[in-house]
Protein backbone atom coordinates (compact mmCIF):
# COMPACT_ATOMS: atom_id res chain seq x y z
CA UNK A 1 0.00 0.00 0.00
CA UNK A 2 1.04 3.61 -1.12
CA UNK A 3 1.13 6.39 1.91
CA UNK A 4 0.23 8.92 -0.73
CA UNK A 5 -3.45 10.41 0.55
CA UNK A 6 -5.45 12.82 -1.11
CA UNK A 7 -4.60 16.67 -0.24
CA UNK A 8 -7.26 19.01 0.76
CA UNK A 9 -8.06 22.52 0.64
CA UNK A 10 -5.15 24.01 2.88
CA UNK A 11 -2.71 21.67 2.30
CA UNK A 12 0.60 23.71 1.06
CA UNK A 13 1.23 21.11 -1.61
CA UNK A 14 -1.68 22.41 -3.81
CA UNK A 15 0.04 25.84 -3.78
CA UNK A 16 2.97 24.90 -5.31
CA UNK A 17 4.69 25.45 -8.69
CA UNK A 18 5.22 21.81 -9.85
CA UNK A 19 8.53 20.63 -11.48
CA UNK A 20 9.14 18.68 -14.71
CA UNK A 21 9.60 15.10 -15.22
CA UNK A 22 12.82 13.34 -16.62
CA UNK A 23 10.72 10.68 -18.09
CA UNK A 24 13.38 8.56 -19.12
CA UNK A 25 15.17 8.86 -15.31
CA UNK A 26 12.13 8.97 -13.08
CA UNK A 27 10.00 5.85 -14.48
CA UNK A 28 10.42 4.16 -11.19
CA UNK A 29 9.36 7.46 -9.63
CA UNK A 30 6.66 7.73 -12.38
CA UNK A 31 5.28 3.90 -12.25
CA UNK A 32 4.54 4.92 -8.37
CA UNK A 33 2.97 7.89 -8.95
CA UNK A 34 0.28 6.84 -11.93
CA UNK A 35 -0.48 3.68 -10.12
CA UNK A 36 -1.56 5.68 -6.79
CA UNK A 37 -3.34 8.38 -8.89
CA UNK A 38 -5.04 6.02 -10.98
CA UNK A 39 -6.37 3.98 -7.42
CA UNK A 40 -7.33 7.10 -6.00
CA UNK A 41 -9.36 8.52 -8.81
CA UNK A 42 -10.78 5.64 -9.47
CA UNK A 43 -11.52 5.29 -5.46
CA UNK A 44 -13.30 8.60 -5.54
CA UNK A 45 -14.84 8.60 -8.39
CA UNK A 46 -13.09 11.75 -9.71
CA UNK A 47 -13.37 13.26 -13.51
CA UNK A 48 -9.44 14.15 -13.10
CA UNK A 49 -6.46 14.05 -10.65
CA UNK A 50 -3.31 16.68 -10.83
CA UNK A 51 -0.10 14.86 -8.87
CA UNK A 52 -0.44 17.73 -6.02
CA UNK A 53 -3.62 16.64 -5.17
CA UNK A 54 -1.89 13.11 -3.89
CA UNK A 55 1.11 14.91 -2.44
CA UNK A 56 3.42 15.60 -5.50
CA UNK A 57 4.50 18.33 -6.87
CA UNK A 58 5.47 17.43 -10.43
CA UNK A 59 3.62 18.07 -13.34
CA UNK A 60 1.50 14.91 -14.21
CA UNK A 61 -2.56 15.07 -14.53
CA UNK A 62 -4.49 12.01 -15.17
CA UNK A 63 -8.56 12.44 -16.18
CA UNK A 64 -11.10 9.82 -17.15
CA UNK A 65 -10.72 9.07 -20.82
CA UNK A 66 -13.86 6.63 -19.88
CA UNK A 67 -16.04 9.78 -19.75
CA UNK A 68 -14.29 12.86 -21.59
CA UNK A 69 -13.79 13.28 -25.20
CA UNK A 70 -10.20 12.28 -25.28
CA UNK A 71 -9.14 9.57 -27.58
CA UNK A 72 -7.81 7.44 -24.86
CA UNK A 73 -5.12 9.56 -24.13
CA UNK A 74 -5.67 9.20 -19.92
CA UNK A 75 -2.15 10.53 -18.89
CA UNK A 76 -0.67 13.63 -19.34
CA UNK A 77 2.93 14.50 -18.23
CA UNK A 78 4.69 17.80 -18.77
CA UNK A 79 1.94 19.11 -20.54
CA UNK A 80 1.46 22.47 -22.03
CA UNK A 81 -2.27 23.92 -23.06
CA UNK A 82 -3.12 27.06 -24.69
CA UNK A 83 -6.65 28.37 -24.44
CA UNK A 84 -8.60 29.70 -27.22
CA UNK A 85 -12.67 30.48 -28.03
CA UNK A 86 -14.57 32.41 -25.86
CA UNK A 87 -15.24 32.16 -22.34
CA UNK A 88 -18.30 29.59 -21.40
CA UNK A 89 -19.78 29.04 -18.24
CA UNK A 90 -19.83 25.51 -16.45
CA UNK A 91 -19.79 24.20 -12.93
CA UNK A 92 -16.94 22.75 -11.23
CA UNK A 93 -15.70 20.58 -8.18
CA UNK A 94 -12.35 19.71 -7.21
CA UNK A 95 -11.61 16.58 -4.68
CA UNK A 96 -9.08 18.72 -3.09
CA UNK A 97 -12.46 20.62 -2.11
CA UNK A 98 -15.31 18.43 -1.18
CA UNK A 99 -18.95 20.17 -1.11
CA UNK A 100 -18.05 22.71 -3.22
CA UNK A 101 -19.76 22.80 -6.93
CA UNK A 102 -19.67 26.54 -8.28
CA UNK A 103 -20.36 27.88 -12.01
CA UNK A 104 -17.07 29.34 -13.83
CA UNK A 105 -15.81 30.54 -16.58
CA UNK A 106 -12.68 29.38 -18.72
CA UNK A 107 -11.96 29.60 -22.45
CA UNK A 108 -14.06 27.24 -24.68
CA UNK A 109 -11.62 24.99 -26.46
CA UNK A 110 -7.97 24.22 -25.38
CA UNK A 111 -4.80 22.29 -27.37
CA UNK A 112 -3.08 20.24 -24.97
CA UNK A 113 0.42 18.67 -25.82
CA UNK A 114 1.65 16.19 -23.47
CA UNK A 115 4.45 12.85 -23.26
CA UNK A 116 2.72 9.66 -22.47
CA UNK A 117 3.89 7.01 -20.30
CA UNK A 118 6.54 5.59 -22.60
CA UNK A 119 7.80 9.09 -23.34
CA UNK A 120 5.64 9.75 -26.48
CA UNK A 121 4.59 13.14 -27.40
CA UNK A 122 0.92 13.80 -28.43
CA UNK A 123 -1.42 16.89 -29.38
CA UNK A 124 -5.36 17.49 -28.87
CA UNK A 125 -7.76 19.56 -29.84
CA UNK A 126 -10.65 19.87 -27.05
CA UNK A 127 -13.65 21.49 -26.47
CA UNK A 128 -16.59 22.54 -24.05
CA UNK A 129 -16.31 20.01 -20.69
CA UNK A 130 -13.04 18.45 -22.03
CA UNK A 131 -11.04 21.33 -22.54
CA UNK A 132 -12.38 22.86 -18.73
CA UNK A 133 -11.20 19.94 -17.11
CA UNK A 134 -7.68 19.79 -18.96
CA UNK A 135 -7.76 23.62 -18.04
CA UNK A 136 -8.17 22.66 -14.17
CA UNK A 137 -5.97 19.96 -13.93
CA UNK A 138 -3.16 22.05 -15.54
CA UNK A 139 -3.86 24.80 -13.39
CA UNK A 140 -3.11 22.62 -10.45
CA UNK A 141 0.28 22.22 -11.48
CA UNK A 142 1.17 25.89 -11.65
CA UNK A 143 -0.86 25.83 -7.85
CA UNK A 144 -4.16 27.41 -8.58
CA UNK A 145 -7.51 25.90 -7.17
CA UNK A 146 -10.73 26.52 -8.90
CA UNK A 147 -12.22 28.68 -6.28
CA UNK A 148 -9.33 31.15 -7.28
CA UNK A 149 -11.08 31.99 -10.47
CA UNK A 150 -14.30 32.53 -8.61
CA UNK A 151 -15.91 36.23 -8.95
CA UNK A 152 -15.20 37.91 -5.77
CA UNK A 153 -18.62 37.75 -4.78
CA UNK A 154 -18.80 34.01 -5.31
CA UNK A 155 -15.48 33.82 -3.49
CA UNK A 156 -17.25 35.93 -0.46
CA UNK A 157 -20.02 33.36 -0.19
CA UNK A 158 -18.15 30.23 -0.24
CA UNK A 159 -15.35 31.45 2.38
CA UNK A 160 -17.01 30.13 5.05
CA UNK A 161 -17.18 26.65 3.77
CA UNK A 162 -13.50 26.63 2.56
CA UNK A 163 -12.50 27.46 5.92
CA UNK A 164 -14.68 24.39 7.03
CA UNK A 165 -13.23 22.51 4.85
CA UNK A 166 -9.29 23.48 6.08
CA UNK A 167 -10.40 23.35 9.63
CA UNK A 168 -11.49 19.60 9.18
CA UNK A 169 -8.95 18.38 6.60
CA UNK A 170 -6.46 20.78 7.18
CA UNK A 171 -2.97 20.26 8.30
CA UNK A 172 -3.75 21.61 11.87
CA UNK A 173 -6.94 19.30 11.56
CA UNK A 174 -7.69 18.01 15.21
CA UNK A 175 -10.61 15.73 14.44
CA UNK A 176 -9.03 12.10 15.28
ZN1 LIG B 1 -9.06 19.83 -8.80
Amino acid sequence: MSSRKLQYYGSKILRNRSRGIDISSEQEFLHSLLADMLDILRLERGLGLAAPQIGENVRVFILNSEELSLKDHSIFINPEVTTSGPLNKDEEGCLSIPGIFEYLRRPLSAVVTAYDFSGKRFTLELDDYTARAVQHENDHLDGILFVDRLSPIRKRLVKKQLSEIKREYGPDNRIL
